[in-house]
């Protein structure tokens, strides 16, 4: 409990040094903003009723839930992760979990809310124990969270970890090496940067993810 309070206050203090250095009285906007021009919640929903009769892999007969993703269809950032795992595949919905939660704090520092944002992975389904997606399965299920991007048309797409950034970004540059700088899918900004589970595991490197969260907030403020 100690160490979440000790988490906010950074946090916080981050998104103050923001505000005072940038100068910028607003970062984020709602679902609601002029500046997002249309996207296709109907679309969204059809997308999703296809991943949830899907097939293409084996994971869709040891998984619990298709986990599709979360989220507002209009959202201005979206966050893409790995895989589900088993409070995912408990529930049907994308980080909610430890590392999940550690996302929604993430989130919140930023100003956001989750249901401001959406929130997918990779993967659809989670593979047994949690073990790394298999490139077939995610050769397989990429096509699913291509046509969520095309859908919602995020200005920023934050990608977690290692999977995530290179499968997104056609990579194989390690994800220390891809964090913290802009890249591009599609037109769209991509900020890669750790993924939350990692975090728990380091927690020093909390820091460059906030760092990585700032370059976010800017870039989001900037229309
Ligand atoms: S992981 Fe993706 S491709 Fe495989 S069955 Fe689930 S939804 Fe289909």
């Amino acid at each position: 409990m100690k160490a979440d309070i000790r988490d906010i206050i950074e946090s916080l203090k981050c998104y103050i040094e923001l505000e005072r250095l940038s100068g910028v009285d607003e970062y984020c906007r709602t679902s609601t903003d002029a500046g997002k021009t249309h996207n296709e919640p109907e679309a969204i929903d059809a997308l999703k009723n296809e991943v949830i009769h899907c097939t293409r892999c084996d994971l869709h007969k040891t998984k619990r839930h298709y986990v599709f993703g979360a989220g507002s269809p209009a959202a201005r950032l979206m966050f893409v992760g790995e895989a589900p795992g088993e409070d995912e595949d408990a529930q049907g919905l994308p980080f909610v979990g430890r590392a999940g939660q550690l996302l929604t704090k993430i989130i919140e520092a930023m100003g956001l809310t989750r249901q401001d944002v959406f929130i997918a992975n990779i993967l659809k389904c989670r593979p047994p124990n949690n073990r790394a997606p298999l490139p077939t399965e995610i050769l397989a299920c990429q096509e699913y969270v291509q046509r969520q991007i095309t859908c919602i048309r995020p200005k920023v797409i934050c990608t977690l970890g290692k999977f995530a950034s290179q499968t997104l970004l056609k990579s194989e540059v390690p994800i220390s090496a891809l964090r913290g700088t802009f890249r591009e899918y599609g037109g769209i900004k991509v900020m890669p940067t750790f993924h939350p589970a990692y975090l728990l595991r380091n927690p020093p490197d909390k820091k460059l993810v906030w760092e990585d969260m700032k370059k976010i907030m800017k870039a989001l403020s900037r229309d």
